[in-house]
């Protein structure tokens, strides 16, 4: 867009410049000048469509859709994980995981001691679970978000539908009013298969060993976007307390951030591998 503007700014300057130059009389002839002025009028004016056509029909910038966001390769910049890295460690040909960061935009979902928002470790953790999968599997991948936007849990579970995902998580933080409670807890709801239940261990297995954070182990839970995902294999992963200070300040590490998302992804491997 910038790029655009620039060119019709020096389409305009040249317009200024060259009307007084070929006013002149550097032409005897009066009629090869009106010509040379027809023509480079011409040719100002068919330059001038084409870049404003271009700006119109930019492709970079669309207008805003009110379907969640799908993108196909939003790389974290603090991911360690570059394509040339790239060597799929489990076979997920055709299998569609769809990753939802809890929370976005207007809506910070729970706010630790430090001003840490959830919203952004979620999305954090999401891209970095993106990028691993992206580099590891060849599932099909989806995100909800991937940006720090608002998105309602309808279209989150709208989106798992329409792209019939296999697996849908929904990447959130926890807090309480206290702020005692510390540690990980998978929710599942209570209609949920025993394929879910089979993610959510692995997962929750895979998070508490890697992170070393209390088990607060898997519980049954009525949130809407598992809710409305009994026929998925529907998690809602909360990765720990930002109500505890000492947790919250080990959350907000990057490093914690990619433990977090490289565990589980491997809770989902194993948890492919032992469907086969
Ligand atoms: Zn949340």
């Amino acid at each position: 867009m910038k790029n655009k503007i620039c060119w019709i700014l020096i389409v305009m300057f040249l317009c200024i410049v060259i009307s007084p130059i070929a006013n002149t009389t550097v032409y005897a002839d009066n009629q090869d000048r009106q010509a040379l002025i027809s023509s480079a009028k011409y040719a100002l004016a068919l330059f001038v469509i084409a870049k404003l056509g271009g700006v119109i029909f930019d492709d970079d910038e669309q207008s805003p859709s009110s379907q969640p966001s799908a993108p196909q390769a939003p790389s974290s910049p603090s991911s360690p994980y570059q394509s040339r890295d790239r060597q799929l460690t489990g076979n997920l040909a055709g299998k569609v995981i769809v990753i939802d960061p809890g929370h976005g935009g207007y809506d910070p979902g729970a706010v630790g001691s430090a001003g840490i928002k959830e919203k952004d470790l979620n999305l954090d953790v999401a891209l970095m679970l993106y990028d691993i999968l992206q580099l590891r599997t060849d599932a099909k991948l989806f995100l909800t978000r991937s940006t720090d936007k608002f998105i309602t849990l309808s279209n989150r579970t709208q989106l798992a539908r329409h792209k019939k995902a296999d697996v849908f998580l929904s990447i959130h933080h926890n807090s309480d009013v206290i702020g005692e409670k510390h540690g990980i807890e998978t929710y599942v709801h209570h209609n949920a298969s025993q394929s879910t239940w089979a993610l959510a261990d692995h997962i929750q297995r895979s998070l508490t060993a890697s992170l070393g954070f209390v088990d607060r182990g898997i519980l049954v839970g009525n949130f809407q976007v598992i809710r409305q995902l009994t026929d998925r294999n529907a998690l809602l992963l909360e990765l720990g307390y930002l109500s505890n200070q000492s947790e919250a300040k080990l959350l907000n590490k990057t490093v914690t951030k990619q433990k977090a998302a490289q565990a589980i992804y491997e809770g989902i491997i194993r948890y492919f591998n032992t469907q086969k």
